[in-house]
């Protein structure tokens, strides 16, 4: 058995300093039944906790290190720029690399303005959608999570979903009546409430690939049928890339369906491990956004050297075979799992965009947030107890996705199904 006690010592100081002992709360472990586990240092795909546990690490910060843990090309060149300032107030030249890179790769983007979060991302573009068109509406997925901006969070996923919370308290009715929020891959609810609202809806905003529910990939119809309706009623199309964006492909989720959206919020790997979102869209649109344009939004360190450095070296890195390689070893590990399932007689859904993965303990496909629902959670948590004791550290959620880098080998992977094959023994 693994032991724990200076991750429960810690957690116990941190439980009368922070609330919940964390400053995220997908980071309790509510839902898995076990205390957070406190982390002293990550290589490659591996991080150890601070009892000395090793564990092959499917989190990757929840997505961004898709280089995996302390990359030499990030790692260096971060010593090199750190050392000339960590931020200025002004601009500097790794703003205008990041910005060509992005534009360069993200289909629908002319033009990006850098910030801090994800969360800053979509409470930027939804302001921009609203201030562009004039309208009040948004349009949102349930179980889709955007961040934590008043307007989102409603029916979101994430630890929203994890915890059971689907309507904060703190949001005023008077911003939540403008958020319409209809079940994800159903186009039909989409023009229903198009019908009904259609001149007053400034954008709908999706995750091209739900991750935030476990990963739920689109049906064939859903993104173009989007596009249409948007186009159709003279309403915006955000996809919220945050955790699609250079991790389903080269040119992000929009770029793999060939669906181009008008505005595109980024954050997660477009960071590389360190705090940035961004957002970006048709020219036209973003020069509305201030100094050029009267929407207003800004940040004391955006565009940060530091954070700039992280996303240049994880996107320069991630060339096309970097994602051809990582996705082989995301088919290896699917088909291990759904090997081992069958011989334990498990039923196993499986959803995977790219080098994002969903594992549902379900006996029907999940397609939405209802189905997602569905799953078994107490098989999960147990499923999940029996993964960390054998050192494969997973989201502690039946509703979050895990996640690959380059980094992960070939031996991390049979690893870990001989991992599973022994955690589905014990369900
Ligand atoms: N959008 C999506 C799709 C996300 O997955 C997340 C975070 N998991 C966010 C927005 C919010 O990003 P952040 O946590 O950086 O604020």
């Amino acid at each position: 058995m693994r032991s724990f006690n200076h991750s429960i010592d810690a957690y116990k100081e941190a439980v009368d300093l922070m609330p919940g002992g964390v400053n995220s709360p997908v980071r309790a472990f509510k839902s898995v039944g076990m205390n957070p586990i406190f982390m002293e240092r990550g290589e490659g795909s591996k991080i150890y906790d601070i009892d000395g546990n090793t564990y092959i690490d499917y989190v990757l910060s929840w997505g961004p290190l898709i280089l995996g843990h302390a990359h030499p090309n990030v790692v260096n060149r971060l010593k090199k720029v750190v050392s000339n300032g960590t931020s200025f107030g002004a601009p500097t030249k790794l703003e205008n690399q990041l910005a060509k890179l992005v534009i360069e790769r993200v289909p629908s983007i002319e033009m990006v303005r850098m910030v801090n979060s994800g969360t800053e991302a979509t409470m930027s573009t939804l302001r921009l959608a609203r201030g562009y068109t004039g309208r009040n509406k948004i349009l949102k997925f349930e179980g889709n999570y955007h961040g934590h901006g008043d307007s989102l969070l409603i029916k979101a996923g994430s630890g929203v979903a994890t915890l059971g919370l689907p309507d904060s308290p703190g949001v005023p009715a008077s911003i939540a009546e403008h958020t319409i929020t209809v079940p994800y891959n159903d186009l039909e609810s989409v023009r229903y409430a198009f019908e009904q609202f259609g001149d007053d809806i400034a954008a709908i905003i999706v995750e091209p690939v739900s991750g935030n529910m476990g990963v739920v990939p689109p049906k064939e119809e859903f993104l173009p049928g989007l596009r249409q309706v948007t186009e159709e009623y003279g309403a915006l199309l955000i996809f919220d890339e945050v955790m699609t964006g250079f991790r389903v492909g080269y040119h992000c989720a929009q770029g793999h369906f060939n669906v181009t959206p008008d505005l595109t919020c980024l954050g997660k790997v477009i960071g590389g491990g360190l705090p940035v979102g961004a957002y970006g869209g048709k020219r036209e649109i973003m020069e509305k956004m201030a100094p050029t344009g009267d929407i207003y939004q800004a940040g004391t360190l955006s565009g940060n050297p530091l954070a700039m450095t992280a996303g240049l070296e994880t996107l320069k890195a991630m060339d096309k075979t970097a994602y051809q390689a990582i996705n082989e070893k995301v088919d290896k590990l699917i088909a291990g799992f759904t090997k081992a399932a069958a011989e334990n007689d498990i039923p196993l859904q499986v959803n995977r965009a790219g080098s994002m993965v969903g594992f549902f303990f379900n006996d029907q496909a999940v397609v939405n947030y209802d189905t997602a629902n569905s799953s078994n959670v107490e098989r999960f948590a147990t499923y999940y107890r029996a993964m960390i004791e054998q050192g494969v550290f997973l989201p502690p959620s039946q509703f979050e996705g895990l996640f690959l880098s380059t980094s992960h080998t070939d031996e991390d992977i049979e690893n870990t199904i001989k991992a599973a094959n022994i955690a589905f023994q014990q369900l």
